[in-house]
């Protein structure tokens, strides 16, 4: 498929990334199936970047679906609604696969369930006035998304009121959304393009007129042509560009989408929102439209569970708080060569080992590796080839980064910019010698971060 950048300034790439195998079979051609209802859910109060939530609910209420059971006090945080008619439980707590404890609350269900039909139905179904979201009074927008409870669906769970609320001084020209799904195995986001194409539209004009943005933009790489054609689509006769960018990993990275498309670079410890761009993932697009042209509180999401270690990969619509297990069970089942669990993708993902953990409102996927896919080979020493150094995506110099992390030499860490680094893992995908470089940069991180 040759590049269609609609006008754009940008190459329709970034420079350096890594191409793993993709890896996307296993789930790719699985529509989205809906489980409606979970026997209980738990819902951490911290499941977006920032200030916890406070409960507004007691042990032994009775809650709705749809009804608002903790708030957001601080304006970098998001509620959460509950996805089930049930009791409350008291509150305690869970550990997340990132490794975070964090106080959650427990549903248990009662009485009847909202269907899949009339959950598919509001979520993503029916007809979505695109003139509507046009004409949409900007103001209203951000206190929808606010109060919807809406987060970074794409995995960074960045409350999305914040990232969209009007910055005078820093005036937003372009929207850009992010179609890409560049981690390997991972389909939620393509299957979503395939299949809500119309609130993702919907979505972005409205996520356009929250900012202020003249231009509206959705990137997709060239390994999705059916994603392109569906939201080429529906963003027929509006002003939405849909964009085909080159297959590269991590291309779904914020500050690689904006390079990709308007050619502009984001300083070094800085945000979007410094190049005049504002940046939202497909799955959140869709959420915004639901928010506020349906009123629809995020409740439930789509994950994909695939991996050579799944019995039957599949897309999932399922009720935030659902345990990783109850997915696992709905797919089969473990098969006897699952090697290892990831809440996520396999580059960016978080190893976990307890199924009784919670999908929280970031859980794009859960890829179940293999024991031949996580076979480790020994580490080496670095024979200083620079392949990580041609790898890394923020011009970077990983081996350095690892060197000082294992060192403890925080100073030498900074002076190479370690906090730029965002995680991708191309230099630890890359490196002959299987040096854990990653694993060593989030250390030299939290090093970093306890000492300020
Ligand atoms: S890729 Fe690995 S072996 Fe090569 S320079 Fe980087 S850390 Fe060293
Ligand atoms: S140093 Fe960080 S940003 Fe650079 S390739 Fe490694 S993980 Fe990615």
């Amino acid at each position: 498929m040759s590049l269609g950048l609609e006008g754009l300034p940008g190459s329709g790439t970034f420079a350096h990334g890594v191409h793993p195998p993709e890896r996307k079979n296993f789930s790719s051609d699985v529509p989205i199936e809906v489980i409606p209802a979970a026997n209980s859910v738990l819902l951490p109060l911290t499941q977006h970047v920032g200030a916890p939530c406070a409960p507004i609910v007691k042990a032994k209420q009775a809650v709705s679906y749809g009804e608002m059971v903790a708030n957001a006090e601080a304006f970098v945080s998001a509620p959460i609604h509950s996805p089930i008619n049930g009791k409350v439980q008291k509150t305690g707590v869970t550990t997340l696969p990132n490794g975070r404890h964090v106080p959650a609350i427990p549903i248990v269900a009662e009485g009847d369930q909202i269907s899949a039909d009339q959950l598919w139905e509001e979520t993503f179904g029916g007809k979505w006035s695109l003139n509507e979201a046009a004409e949409f009074a900007p103001e209203k927008i951000g206190a929808a998304i606010r109060q919807a409870g809406i987060v970074g669906q794409g995995g960074a769970a960045f409350p999305t009121h914040v990232k969209f609320a009007k910055n005078e001084k820093k005036p937003i020209e372009a929207l850009l959304v992010n179609g890409c799904e560049c981690e390997p195995y991972l389909t939620t986001d393509y299957r979503l393009m395939l299949e809500a194409s119309e609130p993702i539209i919907a979505g972005a004009i409205l996520a356009a007129r929250a900012v202020g943005a003249e231009t509206i933009a959705i990137g997709i790489e060239d390994n999705k042509p059916k994603a392109v054609e569906a939201l080429k689509a529906a963003a027929a006769g509006t002003a939405v560009k849909v964009c085909v960018i080159h297959t590269k990993y991590p291309q779904g990275s914020e500050k690689q989408l904006i390079k990709a498309l308007v050619g502009r670079e984001v300083p070094v410890g800085g945000l979007p929102m410094d190049v005049g761009v504002a940046v939202t993932n497909v799955g959140t697009a869709a959420a915004i439209a639901g928010a506020v042209l349906r009123g629809k509180p995020l409740t439930h999401r789509v994950v994909c569970v695939t991996g050579g270690g799944i019995a039957q990969p599949k897309n999932l619509l399922v009720p935030i708080g659902i345990a990783f297990g109850e997915l696992v069970a709905y797919c089969g089942g473990l098969k006897l060569n699952a090697g290892r669990l990831v809440a996520g993708g396999p580059m960016m993902g978080f190893a976990f080992t307890d199924l009784a953990m919670p999908v929280t409102k970031g859980t794009s996927a859960l890829t179940v590796l293999t024991t031949e896919d996580v076979q480790k080979a020994d580490e080496t020493a670095c024979i200083r080839c620079g392949r990580c150094v041609d790898a890394c995506p923020m011009n970077l110099v990983p081996t350095k980064l690892a060197l000082a992390s294992r060192h403890k030499d925080l100073e030498l860490a900074q002076r190479y910019h370690i906090m730029a680094c965002f995680e991708c893992g191309c230099c630890a995908y890359i490196c002959p010698a299987n040096l854990p470089i990653v694993q060593l940069v989030r250390t030299g991180k939290a090093l970093l971060m306890a000492k300020r």
